[in-house]
């Protein structure tokens, strides 16, 4: 019997050096491991240990004799991975990396954003160095995306925040929560209380469709709309019209995928999760029963991974539909998939699209309805969202891609909500250079460029904001290594000042700027209220959603 990997997958490949007979691909020093969805295990090779299952963070291995009915192709989409990438065994011996040496004393690093790349990166600090972190996040919650991204019927995910919860019991590390940096605290002011300062602050912001009505009333970004359902306190008190039966979603990555179930499910099922409370009753309320996804280009380029394709045909009331029409392949997108040498998950992303054309349609059913080649070019109506008008492109080949150029052959489809979902996009981090373009701080390998060419001293970014918004939770991990090794190169070289204030006189300062912040007891104050107002309903938490509540607990 060999384990498999499963949906879940976060790639951060916790597993890989956990295994005892290196059977788990692609690892992060191979070329495929920066594109692959998922990592995969060898089920010849694989030896039943079950150490891979305890080192996944997110709980996404399984014995394939356990696999539930939904996961059961994993089994052969962990094999096919082999087909095509015959396993060798790397038996390059683990080198342990050097640690700065003991006379440079306490390395003291600002880490500013708490979500999966501030985590990651502190975690690995912890692991290599003699080091004190301290952690800042505007919120007065941690974990970034994993609370207020990842979707709440995607609950697995979510756990990897425990793992983050224990690797940071010490001391070492410190939460200053509810704090804004720029605004409680200065750049300068970090750089005088630490060595250096990590900004892992993520993408917060959303990009734009550059068409008419795109700010119509009706209209709104998936990431306002992602954010509103998972509780997060600046987007609680948005709203979003549910009245009417069709919605149209302009992209096909995940998010869009995540924001179409939210929208079809049973709200029963949601009523399990950690969904916000009013997103719950809104969607109890919401009359909608298509979603039509619109993707740009084809389905071979399609953002989304087969795995969160595969999982939409298991929901339960919802038929997933793609019109055979819009499988036909343009010349070049058949010769990718007719290449022998074409990646498994290329295929099953087009096979899933196939067995969609042909798959359930029950009556009553809610419908996913996947549609592409498709761009909007405007968003109608006198007041309010009532239409969207978009045209049918074709491929083109441009830069070593296939684009979406626009044809002449135009349609409209009525629709009450529009939620684009076109990907989040990094914003400004006070005066660090920025790249306009990218929506990204320049670095190189996690060390901040400034206009010189020149890095500038002390500062890294990791995460979206170093390297855009793009991967999944676990994609942070490899990159947070990466950041982490330039700044402990930059210790151990001597390249930082020595920090004029230590721990104390920072916590002085910071006690004067921001009365209501949040450290560790505040924060387990409001993990524990918010665990034990779930239990009593069956839920793994009840979320506070305002900040004065959040406040309130953290207090309590
Ligand atoms: P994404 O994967 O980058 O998808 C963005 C989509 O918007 C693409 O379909 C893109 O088309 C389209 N698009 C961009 N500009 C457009 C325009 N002007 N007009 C029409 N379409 C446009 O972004 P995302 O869905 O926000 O996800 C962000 C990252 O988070 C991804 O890496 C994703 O995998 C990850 N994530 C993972 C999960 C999960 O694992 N369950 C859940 C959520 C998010 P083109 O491809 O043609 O550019």
């Amino acid at each position: 019997m060999a384990y498999v990997i499963t949906q879940r997958c976060c790639n951060d490949a916790s597993c890989v050096s956990e295994c005892p007979v290196d059977c788990i691909r692609p690892t992060p020093d191979q070329p495929e491991f920066a594109t692959t969805e998922m990592l995969y295990i060898d089920p010849d090779t694989c030896i039943d240990c079950g150490a891979c299952v305890d080192a996944c963070p997110v709980e996404a291995i399984f014995p394939e004799d356990d696999l539930a009915a939904s996961l059961a192709r994993y089994r052969d989409i962990n094999a096919d991975y082999f087909q095509r990438h015959p396993l060798e065994s790397n038996f390059d011996p683990i080198v342990t990396p050097a640690r700065p040496p003991k006379e440079l004393g306490t390395l003291r690093v600002a880490i500013v954003g708490a979500g999966p790349a501030a985590c990651y990166a502190a975690d690995e600090l912890l692991r290599r160095a003699d080091v004190e972190i301290e952690m800042f996040d505007r919120l007065p919650t941690p974990w970034g995306l994993v609370r207020a991204g990842v979707a709440p019927d995607h609950p697995g995910t979510k756990t990897v925040s425990s793992m983050f919860e224990s690797a940071f019991r010490r001391e070492t590390l410190q939460y200053y929560l509810n704090v804004e940096v720029g605004t409680d605290i200065s750049h300068d002011e970090l750089l005088r209380h630490h060595h250096a300062v990590i900004y892992a602050v993520g993408a917060s912001t959303d990009r734009h469709l550059g068409v008419p009505g795109e700010d119509l009333p009706g209209s709104h970004s998936a990431t306002e709309f992602v954010a509103w359902y998972n509780g997060h306190p600046d987007y609680a008190d948005r709203t979003f019209d549910l009245s009417g039966e069709r919605a149209v979603i302009v992209g096909n990555g995940n998010v869009a995928l995540d924001v179409a179930r939210v929208l079809t499910v049973d709200p029963d099922e949601l009523a399990k999760t950690d969904i916000a409370d009013y997103a719950l009753d809104a969607l109890r309320q919401s009359n909608i029963r298509e979603i039509i996804v619109l993707g740009r280009r084809g389905p071979l380029q399609a953002a989304y991974t087969s795995s969160e394709f595969l999982a939409l045909a298991h929901l339960k009331g919802v038929d997933v539909v793609v019109e055979e029409a819009d499988l036909e392949l343009d010349q070049a997108s058949r010769a990718i998939l007719d290449d022998p040498k074409v990646e498994p998950s290329l295929t099953l992303k087009y096979t899933l699209a196939e067995e969609y054309v042909a798959g359930r349609r029950a009556e009553g059913n809610k419908r996913i309805v996947f549609r592409y080649l498709a761009s909007p070019t405007a968003l109608i109506g006198a007041d309010r969202v009532e239409s969207v008008e978009f045209v049918h492109n074709e491929l083109v080949s441009e830069g070593g891609q296939l684009v979406a150029v626009a044809t002449d052959r135009t349609e409209s489809i009525d629709a009450a909500l529009v939620l684009r979902s076109i990907g989040y996009r990094g914003e400004p981090v006070g005066d660090l250079p920025f790249d306009e373009r990218r929506g990204v701080v320049p670095n190189e390998h996690g060390r901040v460029i400034g206009a010189d060419g020149i890095p500038i001293s002390g500062v890294y970014v990791s995460g979206w904001i170093k390297r855009g918004p793009r991967g999944v939770i676990g994609s942070n991990r490899v990159d947070s290594e990466e950041t982490v090794e330039q700044l402990l190169s930059d210790f151990t070289t001597g390249k930082f000042g020595v920090p004029q204030g230590n721990r104390a006189a920072l916590k002085t300062l910071l006690a004067q700027r921001q009365a209501d912040l949040v450290d560790r007891a505040g924060w387990r104050a409001i993990d524990q209220a918010e665990k034990a107002a779930g239990k009593s309903a069956g839920r793994p938490r009840v979320k506070f959603t305002t900040r004065e509540d959040l406040l309130k607990a953290a207090r309590g």
